[in-house]
């Protein structure tokens, strides 16, 4: 089942071409890893999929309908959610206040639908505490759940662990392991290589504009993947 599918999407800054016809297609169920160079695009393409950004060329089909993002508002309708490297906790909101905030929904469903996950993953989370005795493992919470209790269908998590503990970073995987059990689609970034075997079914390498290799991580060995990130190979030139 396709939840997503993007074809030739192109984004430069200012003259400076960043993406140059990416093509990638999500399932549900599916954590899709993306890997690059500091710098690759890997954020662009999160921001365009989430409305941030909008391309400059290319088409979006989310669920077999094409789409056109100007915010991530519309994104946000589609089921399509960002868990920000920086989530936008408000420190003296409750983390029931921060989950819930401009949901329409009563309080008593914004509750069943809260008590929902936090059973279904398993959390213990005392949603009276304010956003600022959060750590940032919960705040990615928050901003996780704040996507789940919208009917979330594809989760984008940006580089989520480079600011976690070792166990923090066990919890997240197992949350990821059963929200996709449950059919939700997640492209995963990530700097951590070694992240990728133990989390992700299919794995994109970008590179200069382009996905340079993708296919199922089991394809894949550690140094195949470190090889498509390395520099180019300077070319020596003869006498
Ligand atoms: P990555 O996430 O792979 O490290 P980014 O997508 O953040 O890379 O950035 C890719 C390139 O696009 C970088 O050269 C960055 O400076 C540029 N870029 C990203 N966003 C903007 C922006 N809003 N304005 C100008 N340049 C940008
Ligand atoms: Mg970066
Ligand atoms: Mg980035």
């Amino acid at each position: 089942d396709q939840l997503l599918h993007i074809r030739q999407i192109y984004k430069q800054f200012a003259g400076n071409p960043v993406l140059k016809g990416v093509d990638l297609t999500l399932y549900k169920g599916e954590v899709f890893a993306i890997v690059g160079g500091n710098g690759a695009g890997k954020s662009t393409l999160m921001k365009i999929i989430t409305g941030l950004y909008r391309p400059d060329q290319g088409q979006m089909v989310v669920e077999g309908s094409e789409v056109l993002f100007h915010q991530p508002s519309d994104a946000h309708k589609h089921g399509i959610y960002l868990v920000p490297q920086e989530p936008l906790i408000f420190p003296n909101m409750t983390i029931r206040e921060n989950v819930t905030i401009g949901l329409h929904e009563n309080k008593a469903e914004c509750a069943r639908r809260i008590q929902h996950y936090l059973s279904v993953l398993g959390w213990n989370l005392d949603l009276n505490r304010r956003g600022l005795s959060l750590s940032i493992a919960e705040q990615q919470l928050v901003e996780l759940l704040r996507g789940l209790i919208r009917n979330a269908k594809i989760l984008i998590l940006d580089e989520p662990t480079s600011t976690l503990t070792f166990s923090e970073i066990n919890s997240l995987f197992s949350t990821i392991k059963k929200l996709t059990s449950e059919g939700l689609g997640v492209f995963y970034i990530t700097h951590r290589l070694t992240e990728i075997f133990e989390l992700a079914d299919t794995v994109a390498v970008l590179r200069d504009g382009v996905i340079s290799a993708k296919g199922p991580v089991r394809d894949f060995t550690y140094e195949k993947l470190l090889e498509g990130l390395m520099p180019e190979k300077i070319e020596v030139l003869a006498p």
